[in-house]
C-alpha cells in the first residue's frame, strides 16, 4: 500500500491559489472556517488523510489524469455554476428502483433529501418516474453476465428532451445495468458536463451482482425482441439495505460533483477520488476533501458548518412521509466525522 502524502506547504498552495483575487476572496471565510479548512491539511488532522493507493488496478495508478487545484477549477470557463434562474438539480428514476413502486418513491425520496443536505443551498426536485419504455431506449442482453442493459446514450437523448428550463443539471437513476456501446461490456455512467445531465446505474452496487447466482440473470433461451419492453416489467431489483443506499449516495453527489466541473481528486482522501472498482468505491468518503469542499462552497456560497448539520440531520432524521425507516447503519461513521468537523467548527468560533 503506498500514501500519496503531499507537503502542507503544497496543499496550501493548491488550496488558496496564487492568484490573488482568489486569495482575497480566501479571505471572506470566517476565522472558524479558515482554522478548519487550513488544520484540515495538517499531517495530523482528525477528520481529513492522505490518500492510499492498494494496487496497481486503483484509479489513480490505471488512469494518469492532470491533478486540478482549485485556481485551476475556478479559471476553467467551461465549468457550470448555479445561478438564480438554474438552481435546481433534477432526479429522474427510470424503471424500478426496487421491488414495488412504494418503496421506489420513498428511496428516491432518501437520495433527493441527501443531495439536497450535500448541495446545500440549491433545490433537489424528483421529476415522476418512468417506464424503460417510456424512454424508447435500445437495450440488450449482456453476453457475459446474462443480464439486461439499457444504452446509456439513448437514455441522455430522452433526459435531454425533458430538461425543465430552471434546471442546473438534471440526472437520470436507474437499477438497470448500462452499456454505452454494442462493443463495451457495461458503464457505470455516462454524462454530458457541457448539458448538464447524466445517467447512472447502482446496479453493479448490489452485493450479488458478480455472484453466480445473481438473480437479473435471464434464462439463456430467453429471446428478446428489439422495442418490446414487457421483459423489464417484473425484471429484479435488489432489496433495500443501508449499503445500497450509502452507495446510490456516494455515485449521484460524485457523479453531480463532475457536473459542477470538478476533476477526480488527488489531494486527499475524499469523494470526488476516481474508482476503478467495488472496493475502491467503498473505500472513498462521503464528503470532500478541503480543497473539493472550497471548489464546490465558491460555486453555490454556502456557510460550511451549515452544510455539516444539514448532513448530519439527514442521517438522524427519522422518515417523516412514509412508514419505513430509513436504513441508516451504514452512515453512522460519517456521522461521527460530521460531528467532529461541527465540534472544530464550533470551538474555534469562541
Ligand atoms: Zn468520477
Ligand atoms: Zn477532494
Amino acid at each position: 500500500m503506498q500514501c500519496l502524502e503531499h507537503p502542507v506547504e503544497k496543499l496550501r498552495s493548491i488550496l488558496f491559489s496564487t492568484r490573488k483575487d482568489l486569495i482575497e476572496a480566501y479571505e471572506q471565510y470566517s476565522q472558524a472556517e479558515k482554522r478548519f479548512l487550513e488544520g484540515s491539511l495538517l499531517p495530523g488532522s482528525s477528520v481529513f488523510t492522505a490518500i492510499t493507493i492498494h494496487s496497481n488496478s486503483d484509479w489513480i495508478p490505471a488512469h494518469p489524469e492532470a491533478p486540478q487545484d482549485f485556481q485551476s477549477f475556478y479559471s476553467n470557463p467551461y465549468r457550470s455554476t448555479p445561478d438564480p434562474g438554474h438552481k435546481t438539480i433534477y432526479i429522474q428514476t427510470i424503471g424500478c428502483l426496487t421491488d414495488g413502486a412504494g418503496i421506489t418513491e420513498q428511496y428516491v425520496e432518501w437520495l433527493r433529501e441527501y443531495c439536497e443536505a450535500f448541495y446545500y443551498g440549491l433545490r433537489v426536485k424528483l421529476l415522476p418516474a418512468v417506464t424503460v419504455a417510456a424512454t424508447s431506449c435500445m437495450f440488450r442482453v449482456n453476453s457475459n453476465t446474462n443480464n439486461l442493459q439499457l444504452h446509456a446514450g439513448d437514455l441522455l437523448t430522452f433526459l435531454k428532451k425533458i430538461k425543465p428550463k430552471d434546471a442546473f443539471c438534471i440526472v437520470g437513476i436507474t437499477m438497470i445495468d448500462l452499456y454505452p456501446k454494442d462493443s463495451w461490456n457495461f458503464v457505470f455512467g455516462q454524462a454530458s458536463l457541457s448539458e448538464g445531465m447524466g445517467v447512472f446505474s447502482f446496479a453493479r452496487y448490489d452485493d450479488n451482482f458478480y455472484t453466480h447466482n445473481y438473480a437479473g440473470k435471464l434464462k439463456r433461451t430467453l429471446k428478446l425482441k428489439p422495442g418490446d419492453y414487457s421483459v423489464f416489467q417484473d425484471y429484479y431489483t435488489p432489496p433495500i439495505n443501508s449499503t445500497l443506499l450509502l452507495r446510490s449516495c456516494k455515485t449521484l453527489t460524485h457523479e453531480i460533483g463532475h457536473i459542477f466541473g470538478i476533476k477526480h481528486c488527488q489531494w486527499l482522501q475524499c469523494v470526488m477520488q476516481g474508482s476503478n472498482h467495488l472496493e475502491e468505491s467503498d473505500r472513498r468518503p462521503l464528503d470532500l476533501c478541503p480543497i473539493c469542499l472550497r471548489k464546490l462552497q465558491c460555486a453555490i456560497g454556502f456557510k460550511i458548518a451549515d452544510r455539516y448539520k444539514a448532513l448530519l440531520q439527514w442521517i438522524e432524521k427519522e422518515s417523516s412521509a412514509h412508514q419505513s425507516d430509513k436504513p441508516t447503519e451504514a452512515f453512522q461513521d460519517y456521522r461521527q466525522w460530521l460531528c467532529k468537523c461541527l465540534s472544530i467548527l464550533e470551538a474555534t468560533n469562541k
